[in-house]
């Protein structure tokens, strides 16, 4: 096993002071567990002005020679991945390491014969079956770019990220399956393909085995080519500074962005903050809920826990298929230890009631995490007394697609917890809170805007195609910082606190309240499912509060009354300064394909702009657009 796990808070204390006082030779060190084929020359060499980072670089390496064939000898027959099926009655599948090794390398040799080369671009389109996570990994071990779509995107999300990169391959399959339903993904392809001139080939794995158009000369099929060639394929040798993938961002503000991450430091730090982060133990069994066409996919289903030797988990479905106690079932059927999923799952799952994980036996679970969105209170003590009945530390893991890994969390079972509250920096992670003019806010029992000031190795390398809009959107608003877009408090203890989206912080009669926290709020009301809140133009106090509530649809209330008593509530959480001005009961919420709420829809909608509502193709659900524009207030 490597040697760079943090083992209690004195260790994490000189971590990262060493961190700070010297962050090369820190990382440096940490490198150092890694099989490199030739040493690096330079270890950092960055200039935030120009927004350019490079770790590690002159080093050569091959980040699936450090995520397979390095455990060949000594773990070759432990589970790389457990897969487990949208159908419970279909038998999961194991892949040891030595099984994933020579899967990985038969596929690549595939896409070395339909011509695939070194800093090519292939675009992956596929269910959570194990092909996708062999997909990922072969192009990788070939020097391939991976950019891994979401499979619930529509044709026109996947044409405008394969024309963004030029893909020249895609990867795909029939279809899927997602609870009770089956989706066609092949065809989306071939719609998406229309408007694609540089794919040259499509190969298609088969999971549903749903009748597809199979076009001669550029659709083959996964299984008959992987019986046609070899499964010995050399790793290329690539620069830690080669791209490794392009990943889109989940689109939450505004376009996507074609986040590109290199090879060297991206590896070095989802493998050290997944071992230090969730404290992973040898033979444990990780689970991370998210798909891997997100970034949390990518770091901690995939690189982060292969590269440390561990077991990871990767489930097809969805957590209320065939009903709302599936992830539980899950975790007691693989004797799950390490349990990470987002506020937005934990809270569906909340409202279905404790019928459902109180039979199962979660004994298993040491550590829970969280991620993607601010996790609020009443989530976070569900999370904990019912799920980890109190004794499993929760990790509210802080990061972006961005960050390439977690940057604020705490350490599990070392850094004292507070709900809703990420907590402390990683070592090697320097946050500093900034105001609108760029100075730094000091001292604690404070709040701004969250930016960092130095770069760690798994930072944004840039934006694919477009530096420019890197520097613009990361670089340029504070001088020599990386702002993350998002606001953060930092309370006496010197804990972080993300209060939600910079531009969801509203400012009413000269205080500043996070959107996050008011929803909190009222999110704690008797009866309130969820809540986004936003801010809107207000004569007299500058900017007003406008909340979205979805209520228990049992509760046939009075909509006057139960106003009332919401804002007694919040009134009685936080103050009267942030009560709503207006609260509008709503069925549903705008969200992304990765669960969050698309703020920027809510604000035009309060604004009473509904008029352009910008770029909404990310949106999973379009038609509670017309439904919120309808019931404005
Ligand atoms: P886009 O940048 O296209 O709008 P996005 O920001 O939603 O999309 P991601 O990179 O997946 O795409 O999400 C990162 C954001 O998610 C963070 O900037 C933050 O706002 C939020 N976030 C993630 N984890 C947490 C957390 N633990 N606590 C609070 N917020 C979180
Ligand atoms: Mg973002």
């Amino acid at each position: 096993m490597m040697n760079l796990q943090i083992s209690s808070f004195d260790d994490y204390e000189s971590a990262y002071n060493h961190s700070v006082s010297d962050p090369e030779s820190f990382w440096a060190e940490i490198a150092q567990n890694f099989q490199w084929r030739k040493p690096w020359k330079k270890t950092l060499e960055w200039d935030f002005t120009t927004g350019t980072t490079k770790w590690f670089a002159g080093g050569k390496m091959n980040i699936t020679e450090n995520a397979l064939d390095r455990h060949l000898a000594t773990r070759g027959d432990q589970p790389a991945i457990i897969w487990e099926s949208n159908d419970p009655q279909e038998e999961s599948i194991t892949l040891t390491y030595k099984m994933l090794h020579q899967r990985v390398c038969q596929f690549a040799n595939v896409l070395k014969k339909h011509g695939a080369k070194k800093g090519d671009r292939i675009c992956i389109y596929m269910p959570m079956i194990p092909e996708l996570a062999i997909a990922v990994l072969a192009c990788a071990r070939i020097g391939a770019i991976h950019s891994v779509v979401f499979g619930g995107f529509s044709s026109q999300s996947i044409a405008d990220r394969i024309n963004d990169a030029q893909c020249n391959i895609v990867i795909t399959s029939d279809g899927s399956f997602r609870g009770n339903k089956e989706i066609g993904l092949k065809s989306t392809v071939d719609d998406a393909l229309i408007q694609c001139p540089s794919v040259q080939k499509v190969i298609v794995s088969t999971r549903t085995r749903t009748p597809v158009s199979m076009l001669k000369g550029r659709d083959v099929w996964w299984e008959n080519e992987v019986k046609t060639v070899s499964s010995d394929c050399p790793a290329e040798e690539m620069d830690a500074e080669d791209m490794l993938f392009i990943l889109y961002t989940s689109g939450s503000t505004g376009k996507p962005k074609g986040v590109v991450h290199t090879c060297g430091g991206y590896m070095v730090y989802t493998t050290y903050t997944f071992a230090n982060v969730f404290q992973y133990q040898p033979g444990q069994v990780h689970f991370c809920t998210a798909d891997i066409g997100w970034i949390t996919g990518h770091s901690y289903i995939v690189y982060g826990p292969l590269c440390y030797g561990a077991t990871s988990l990767m489930f097809e479905g969805v957590p209320t298929y065939p009903d709302a106690g599936r992830f539980w079932d899950v975790i007691d059927k693989h004797k799950v230890d390490i349990l990470y999923t987002a506020p937005t799952a934990i809270r569906s799952l909340m409202g279905f009631g404790l019928d459902y994980v109180n039979d199962k036996d979660l004994s298993s679970l040491k550590v829970l995490g969280s991620v993607g969105e601010p996790i609020n209170e009443e989530a976070w003590h569900w999370y904990n007394d019912h799920i980890g009945k109190g004794k499993s530390p929760i990790v509210d893991t802080w990061w972006q697609t961005e960050t390439g890994g977690i940057l604020i969390s705490p350490i599990a079972g070392i850094t004292k917890t507070k709900p809703s509250y990420a907590t402390l920096p990683l070592p090697g992670v320097q946050p500093i809170l900034v105001d609108e003019k760029g100075e730094e806010i000091v001292g604690n029992g404070v709040s701004g805007n969250l930016c960092i000031k130095f770069p760690w190795p798994g930072i944004i390398r840039t934006t694919y195609g477009d530096h420019e809009r890197c520097i613009q959107t990361y670089f340029s608003t504070y001088k020599n910082l990386y702002f993350t877009g998002d606001g953060c408090m930092r309370d006496e203890d010197g804990y972080y606190r993300i209060t939600g989206r910079v531009d969801d912080v509203i400012n009413v009669s000269g205080h500043r309240i996070g959107t996050a926290e008011v929803e909190n709020a009222i999110n704690m009301h008797l009866g309130v499912v969820e809540s986004a809140v936003v801010g809107y133009p207000h004569d007299i106090k500058g900017q007003g509060i406008y909340a979205y509530v979805i209520c228990e649809k049992s509760t046939g209330h009075d909509s006057d009354l139960t106003r009332r008593d919401i804002l007694a509530t919040v009134t009685r959480v936080i103050g009267p300064i942030a009560k709503p001005d207006k609260i509008q009961f709503v069925s549903g919420l705008p969200k992304t394909r990765s669960g969050k709420i698309m703020r920027r829809i809510l604000r035009k909608v309060a604004e009473g702009d509904t008029s352009n509502l910008g770029d909404t193709s990310t949106l999973l659900d379009p038609s509670v657009v017309d439904e919120i524009r309808e019931g404005a207030l």
